[in-house]
């Protein structure tokens, strides 16, 4: 049986990584032998993280994604601590409120515009021009969503936030092939995770309960650790030719017809 570590050796840097899918995945990351550098605003949740994981090779910056010179400290934060920086999770993201689109805040759209969009973007650019500049073959993965490819799955800005993130994601991808850079996305179906629960205003079982009920795929609870599962095969070499995909985490939900269900 061949166990492997499979990311021996590289150094990830994980926004939005104090909670929810971003804290998963900086768990699975350190567990592959990543060294992990997590970014976050919520400073108190980020440092317990770090703590509970009882190891050298993670650590915890506070970066508000839509102010760049933080994202620009991340990176630097990640260079100077671990030496490298080969893969950038850009998973922050917030929903805003599930409101019909003749009531939508338009204050709360921009926010996640900002934090979705605009915050990505800055992301994408920081941890490229350190990877460029060392000229390593790095890995940017983003968090996506099945918002990303469906109307009415999540709020009206969110739902547009995360078709916007596709167009990043690919514009990217054209860019920085030349440089070796890899850039994908993971797309998740629904997971009760703060983020989730704060929009629909319901407590994680409900959550689960009320995700259960829509999805494709029946009898398997999604977990931020599936989505951590994918995240990891797109940061690691297993994915040497992967670039320019959306890898859906959804158990088939964006691709099938949800008309007569
Ligand atoms: P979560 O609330 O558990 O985690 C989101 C994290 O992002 C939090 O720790 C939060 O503090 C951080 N964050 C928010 N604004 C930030 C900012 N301005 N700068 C830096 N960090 C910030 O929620 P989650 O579900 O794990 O969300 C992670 C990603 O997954 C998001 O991009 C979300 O859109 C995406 N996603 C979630 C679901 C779901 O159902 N939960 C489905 C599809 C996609």
């Amino acid at each position: 049986m061949i166990n492997k570590p499979r990311l021996e050796g590289k150094v990830a840097l994980i926004t939005g990584g104090a909670s929810g899918i971003g804290e998963a995945s900086a768990r699975l990351f350190l567990e592959h032998g990543a060294r992990v550098v997590i970014a976050d605003v919520q400073d108190e949740l980020g440092h317990k993280v770090v703590t509970s994981c009882n190891s050298p090779n993670i650590s915890y910056v506070h970066c508000d994604v839509r102010e760049e010179g933080e994202v620009a400290h991340a990176v630097a934060q990640t260079l100077a601590e671990y030496g490298g920086l080969d893969v950038l999770f850009s998973n922050a993201g917030v929903m805003g409120p599930m409101t019909s689109l003749l009531e939508m805040d338009l204050e709360a759209f921009d926010t996640t515009m900002a934090i979705n969009v605009r915050g990505v973007a800055a992301t994408i650019k920081h941890a490229a021009r350190a990877m460029v500049a060392r000229k390593v073959c790095g890995s940017i993965i983003c968090t996506a969503s099945v918002a990303a490819f469906l109307g009415g799955a999540a709020p009206h800005g969110y739902t547009v936030s995360k078709h916007a993130m596709l167009g990043l994601m690919k514009t990217a991808c054209n860019e920085l092939g030349a440089h070796g850079i890899r850039v994908n996305c993971v797309s998740p179906f629904g997971v009760a995770t703060p983020m989730s629960c704060k929009a629909y205003g319901l407590e994680p079982s409900q959550v689960e309960a009320g995700c259960c009920e829509k999805a494709n795929l029946k009898g398997v609870v999604l977990k931020p650790s599936h989505v951590a599962e994918a995240a990891l095969f797109l940061a690691s070499d297993d994915s040497a030719y992967v670039s320019g995909q959306s890898l859906g985490v959804d158990g088939g939900f964006s691709v099938v017809s949800h008309s007569y269900t």
